[in-house]
């Protein structure tokens, strides 16, 4: 349902915008997805077009991962003021705000689902688990497909035992986490955030291809534009097929903003 014409006059619209932030989920939608999670980098087209944007007045761009901020701060190379919300919107790098406390009884919850599930992934070759700063995730990406429903199932049942934990599914993971935020929350912590400092709010554009990217296309506003990258249900407006077809977009978001704004 790639709308394309629509979705060609959306981008000259954010182009025009008085302000606008492009965020971005980071795996899927600027990185393709590959088996080794750490060897994920953004294509380098979408790379080049979100520096140019960034140069632009009234421009701000920002990831909005599920992964932990150190990470996403290492994989995308960001320079230390750049805004970056880790954990699905449970850490958050915008300014000097920052930190995230983990208390004890996480800890404890973490530890003992961590046991539980490293118990688990012996019997699922390929799986491995993710530590997080308040989840644990369970990879499956190269773990043999009739293998995981049994899994799946007893993660489930060990996080209920221990309790207190929010699930979420992604492509070839499953993730439990002691926080119940969401990138929509994190989506508006920025927002807020752009708001403080330019004084009026920003137009959105985001863009994300999995079910935890929903709750980001969820807060959008009129105005605003969500793009989903890849096949899947979904609430956004405008869809493109891959991380390729989201770089050439951003390019030409880029070349018409810089033609707009200081052209
Ligand atoms: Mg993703």
């Amino acid at each position: 349902m790639a709308e394309h014409d629509g979705f060609d006059a959306a981008l000259t619209r954010l182009a025009q915008a008085r302000r606008l932030l492009v965020a971005l989920d980071f795996d899927g939608t600027v990185a393709p997805r590959i088996d080794n999670p750490m060897e994920a980098r953004a294509l380098p087209q979408a790379e080049a077009a979100l520096e140019r944007l960034r140069a632009i007045p009234g421009t701000w761009t920002a990831y909005v991962s599920g992964r932990p901020i150190d990470q996403l701060a290492e994989l995308t190379a960001s320079d230390p003021d750049a805004f970056l919300i880790g954990s699905h919107g449970a850490e958050l790098r915008i300014g000097a705000d920052d930190g995230l406390r983990v208390s004890t009884s996480e800890s404890a919850r973490l530890e003992a689902l961590a046991d539980a599930l490293e118990a688990a992934v012996k019997s699922a070759p390929g799986a491995w688990i993710e530590h997080k700063p308040v989840g644990l995730g369970l990879h499956t990406r190269m773990t043999e497909p009739f293998l995981v429903p049994r899994l799946h199932d007893a993660a489930r049942a060990a996080a209920e035992r221990i309790g207190g934990f929010r699930e979420r599914a992604g492509h070839d993971l499953l993730e439990f986490s002691t926080r119940t935020v969401t990138k929509g929350y994190g989506l508006e912590r920025l927002r807020n955030e752009i708001a403080a400092r330019a004084g009026a709010d920003a137009v959105v554009l985001f863009a994300g291809d999995d079910e935890t990217d929903e709750d980001a296309l969820a807060v959008l506003r009129p105005g605003d534009v969500g793009v989903r990258v890849g096949p899947g249900r979904t609430r956004a407006d405008f869809r493109v097929a891959n991380p390729t077809e989201l770089a050439a977009a951003l390019v030409v978001l880029a070349g018409r903003r810089e033609t707009a704004v200081t052209g």
